[in-house]
């Protein structure tokens, strides 16, 4: 029998997407993977030139659990640049991508019994490593448009239990992005409540419309003994294969990632660690700069195709590379007898009819939303969107006719 553990445990939704949609294609169809939670690009040719260096130069052996100190000062340097906060190697610890930072994170601060807050649609991860953790998820709804998290929607959900918030700016699946009230505001909650604040910025590269990130660190510099800020290289570097991230926190966190990372993964990969050193040290951010310029475009052109749907309000889609769709309204003018009425049956259609993947919003923990991932090369978004406005326009098409 299986630890109580794993039945808590929900199965990845966007992984089930991505099975759906490869097992589409498996059969010939020419299915266009819009589910997918990552730039569909070649990595840079400097992280490719220093893996290929390290593998040359015969590298081999085990790291620092917490990565190759070189890494580690390079990766402070970097985020010092970024935020304006200075930081030092021993502030930063590498991991194998964002989503061993974040457990690490969960790992060292939660014990049974503690509630952590997540600010529903959640990336699904958040909620199942707090569970690992023996801690309980408490849900605070981030309403459309904006998906900007109410702060009294949050101090109602805190209580004596309550240990940590964790949030995600730029989102996914949302694409919201926190501005500096918000940012302030959940800083004065987590200061007032003495809790940690986890805060997941791996999309920090995705800021559209001329908006810049914001760091709540930046926003909110009084929080630093209390957050842990999460990144990777996934992302920002399409490498989310090669699994490396970081986390920045107070130095109590990083000795126990180090403990942690020594008894599991005992290091992030040597190569890719190396790979990314020679990237940060050679790197003229000309990838970075055209990947972004590539997904703007995109972005504006998909919210013109999407601007076509009925019944749906055209997302804001301001950071990561999602567009998330409120289909409530969508599926509420459906007549009664419908097969369709969930945005399940609507991902399901999508994928039967339109060849097209896409995540339902069950997996984020809304059952109103839809996500369509515009990191897959222009061309297919641009025609994947188009078969999405499509197919729904025709289901309500259908019902005027009926
Ligand atoms: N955090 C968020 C919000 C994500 O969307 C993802 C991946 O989709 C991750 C973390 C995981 O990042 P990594 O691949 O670096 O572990």
């Amino acid at each position: 029998m299986l630890a109580q553990r794993i039945s808590l445990l929900s199965g990845s939704g966007t992984a089930a997407a991505r099975d759906a949609t490869t097992v589409a294609a498996a059969t010939g169809r020419q299915v266009i993977d819009l589910a997918a939670g990552e730039v569909i690009i070649q990595p840079p040719p400097s992280v490719r030139e220093g893996a290929i260096a390290a593998i040359k130069a015969g590298t081999n052996r085990y790291t620092d659990s917490i990565g190759l100190s070189p890494l580690r000062k390079t990766v402070a340097e970097k985020l010092s640049a970024e935020t304006g906060i200075a930081w030092k190697a021993e502030d930063i610890a590498i991991t194998a991508g964002a989503k061993q930072g974040l457990l690490d994170a969960a790992l060292a601060v939660l014990d049974p019994g503690d509630e952590v807050i997540i600010i529903r649609p959640y990336w699904p991860t958040f909620p199942s490593q707090v569970v690992l953790a023996g801690a309980r998820p408490v849900f605070v709804d981030a309403r459309p448009p904006t998906y900007i998290p109410d702060i009294d929607a949050i101090r109602a959900v805190v209580t004596p239990h309550t240990k940590a918030i964790i949030i995600n700016s730029p989102n996914n699946p949302t694409g919201a992005v926190y501005d500096r009230a918000i940012l302030r505001a959940i800083g004065d909650l987590a200061i007032n409540y003495h809790l940690w604040i986890v805060s997941d910025e791996c999309y920090s590269n995705f800021v559209f419309t001329g908006a810049r990130h914001e760091s709540i660190l930046t926003a909110h510099p009084g929080v630093r003994s209390r957050t842990i800020l999460v990144n990777a290289f996934s992302k920002e570097l399409a490498i989310t294969g090669w699994r490396l991230g970081y986390f920045a926190a107070p130095r109590e966190i990083v000795s126990a990632a180090k403990k942690l990372q020594s008894h599991t993964t005992s290091n992030a990969n040597v190569i890719a660690q190396h790979a990314i050193l020679h990237h940060l040290k050679v790197g003229d951010g000309s990838f970075e700069q055209e990947m972004f310029q590539r997904l703007s475009m995109v972005r504006n052109a998909g919210l013109l195709i999407l601007s076509g749907l009925h019944d749906v309000v055209t997302p804001i889609a301001k950071g990561s590379f999602f567009f998330y769709l409120d289909l409530s309204k969508f599926i509420s003018a459906l007549p009664a007898g419908s097969p369709v009425r969930s945005t399940d049956d609507i991902a399901r259609l999508l994928l039967e009819k339109a060849d097209v993947g896409s995540v339902p919003g069950a997996t984020f923990g809304d059952v109103s939303g839809l996500r369509l991932s515009f990191g897959a090369p222009p061309d297919l978004v641009e025609s994947g969107l188009k078969r999405v406005v499509e197919t729904l326009n025709s289901l309500k098409t259908r019902q005027a006719a009926a």
